[in-house]
This record gives structure tokens, sequence and C-alpha cells, in this order.
């Protein structure tokens, strides 16, 4: 019989082997409350595939992805790999083949797990196929390039379509939320660039004319996120700013091990992926804080739950959300780096316990 979901499971590198199994741990347990069948799919990635099977990514995986509704994508770290064929970075290529070009990573504080503010509520849209990053902003070759020993260049690349594409897709989320969405740029002296983006952005916000639109320059945003996060609600802005912006915001709430992020597009199909990278320094040692990893998972079950009209898959990340809530609050229940006393799988069975007793 078919089930509601087909989700793929992609491990990635050093601490992905312990915090995918943790977000998957948890989604069972919710899905299995609520009547969510998923086809869980696990498939090779990263150093352990290249290891085996001669490649990060090994063929027939994006084929094989696209047949799916959505996938864990654990973090990724590219930096260790040996210099050789078939060794590359899997994730701006997988970005980039399902057209995900919006990465929504939302930030919340909770309480007692040393957040330099408490109420802070807000995610970032982040243009996710474009704008700075030289591996993923041209088809072939690279964005940065060296003419003579003395010069470098670095292309940035913002299109109408990009621009339109990501805000739309902001407006839509705070349409969902508080209904603020704040515009960051810097076309004081990115004129062309940040000025098309922005020019974009001003017309998509036509389209909802319920939603109160501010625009902060960038700088001035990297500031304001320290002093008053709690102003801000859904934020929208280019690939390299909310890359940045991103990691800043998840040290106001206790660091990378609270920064989810989910890669979406134009409905086909959506990767839950944390922000943060593979954590080889602490990896194989039981500690890695697995929140961003299981609320990247839960964003992608309520997702795929709204997208595809399945209640249960709704109600199982709501049940997620709770569990979640309850392990946080015990300092038995949540890892080091949030000021608790337990490691991964403390945490992971703390919210299993929450969702099973809810
Ligand atoms: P990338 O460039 O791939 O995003 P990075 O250079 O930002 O990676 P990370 O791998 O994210 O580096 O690690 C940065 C620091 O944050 C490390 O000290 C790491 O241990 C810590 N860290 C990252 N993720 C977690 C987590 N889930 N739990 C606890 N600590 C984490």
């Amino acid at each position: 019989m078919q089930k509601h979901l087909v989700v793929g499971i992609l491990n990635g590198d050093d601490i992905g082997h312990e915090i995918v199994p943790a977000a998957v741990e948890v989604t069972r347990a919710a899905a299995a409350r609520t009547g969510l069948e998923i086809d869980w799919r696990p498939m090779p990635i990263g150093r352990k595939a290249l290891d085996e099977l001669g490649t990060t990514l090994p063929a027939g995986t994006l084929e094989t992805l696209s047949t799916m509704d959505g996938f864990i994508l654990g973090p990724i770290g590219h930096q260790a790999y040996p210099k050789q064929p078939g060794a590359i970075n899997p994730h701006p290529i997988m970005r980039k083949h399902f057209n995900l070009f919006a990465n929504v990573r939302p930030t919340r504080s909770f309480p007692g797990l040393g957040a330099v503010h408490e109420g802070i509520d807000l995610v970032i849209v982040r243009e996710n196929n474009e704008g700075f990053q030289p591996d993923r902003n041209v088809v072939a070759g690279s964005g940065e390039f060296r003419p003579t020993e003395e010069v470098t260049i670095s292309v940035r690349v913002i299109t109408r379509t990009g621009s339109s594409r990501v805000a739309r897709a902001a407006f839509e989320i705070a349409q969902q939320r508080r209904k603020r969405l704040t515009l960051v740029h810097k076309n004081t002296v990115f004129k062309l660039g940040c000025g098309m983006f922005v020019e974009e952005c001003r017309k998509v916000a036509e389209e909802f004319p319920d939603v109160t639109v501010d625009e902060v320059i960038v700088d001035t945003m990297a500031m304001r996120l320290i002093r008053d996060p709690q102003s801000f609600d859904t934020v929208v802005t280019t690939n390299m700013f909310g890359d940045i912006l991103t990691d800043e915001a998840a040290g106001l709430v206790g660091g990378l091990g609270m920064a989810p992020g989910l890669c979406i597009g134009d409905g086909a199909l959506a990767m839950a992926q944390a922000t943060h990278g593979s954590a080889p320094d602490i990896a194989g040692q039981g500690i890695a804080n697995p929140f961003a990893m299981i609320e990247s998972a839960r964003m992608m079950i309520e997702w795929l739950g709204h997208n595809r009209g399945i209640a249960p898959a709704v109600e199982a990340a709501r049940l997620m959300k709770g569990g979640i809530e309850k392990a946080l609050a015990d300092p038995a229940t949540r890892t080091r780096d949030i000021r608790g006393t337990g490691g991964t799988n403390d945490m992971t069975r703390g919210i299993v316990a929450a969702i099973e007793a809810a």
C-alpha cells in the first residue's frame, strides 16, 4: 500500500551519523502517534559513499531523490574530503538540481538555554542558489577567478527571477506568521545587484498588502539583530548576507546546534538541512546537539503536511514541537552546549518520551 510520504535519509558526515538518526527516531515516534506513514529510504552520501563507492554523490542519487517527497540531509564535511575526482560537495548540487531556491532558517529562544535575549522568534529566508557563492552561481567553471597572481575576482549573481521567487516564498511565510517582513540588502553600495533584489521584492510586496514591509541595510541589520532581535519576524535577503545573519542569529539563542533549516522551491520536494557544519571536533562523542537536525526534519514534515494536504503530517509536526519544547526545558534531556547535562541520545530519548506521553 502506498504510504503518505517517501523520505530519504542521507546522514552526511561526522556528527551527521549521530544527529540524522536522532531526527528520524523522533519523526518516527510522532508519525506512529498520528498514523502518518512514511516510507524511509536511507541513501549513501559524503565521505562514507566516497570510501565505499568512490564518490560523495553516487550515480543515480539525484534521480532517486526526485521520486521522493523530501529528504533529510545531514551536514557535509567537504572541507576534509581528499582532493580527488568524485570527492565533491554534494549539497550545492542538490539545491540547484531540485531548484531549492529558498532556505528557511528560523531562530527561536527557549528559556534557560543561555540565549542573549528571551522572546526571540524570527525566520530568515535566504536566497539559496545564486549570489556570491562561487560554487553555485555558475553552471560551469567558478564564480571566482584569478587573472593574475595579483588579482582575484569574485562574481555575485543576482537575477530578477531568483529575487522574485525567494521574495514570494518569504511573503508567504510572513503571512502565516506575524505579517511583518524585513527586506535586508545594501543597495546604497550594490546599486545594481542589491538594487535589483530590492526592486523585485517591492514588486512582490504589492501582492501581499496585509504584510507590513520594512527595509534594513545589512550592516545595520547585523547590529540590530544583537540589540533588538525581538523586533523581527520574517526576514528576506540574498545568499551570503543570509548565511552570515543566520549564524549570528543562532549565536543569540545558544549556538549552531540551535540553527535548523529547510530548503524549499517550487513545491516538488523539500530538503531538511541544519545550518551548521559537520562539527568534526565533536563527532563520535555522543555530545552533538540534535535540535537543529530534528527541528529541520519537523519543519519538513509540517511543510509537506500543508503542501500535500496530509493532516497526520501536520499533527505529527505539532507533536514534535511539543516534545522538543519539553525536552529542552529539562537540563537532563538537553546537550551541554545549551546548558544541559545530557548527550545526543538523552535529548533524543527525552523528545521521544515526551511525544509518546503527549
Ligand atoms: P560549515 O562551514 O560546513 O558550515 P563550520 O566551519 O561553520 O562548518 P561547524 O562544523 O558548523 O563549522 O562547527 C562550528 C562549531 O560549532 C564547532 O565547534 C562545532 O563543534 C560546533 N557545532 C556545530 N554543530 C553543532 C551541534 N549540532 N552541536 C554542538 N556543537 C555544534
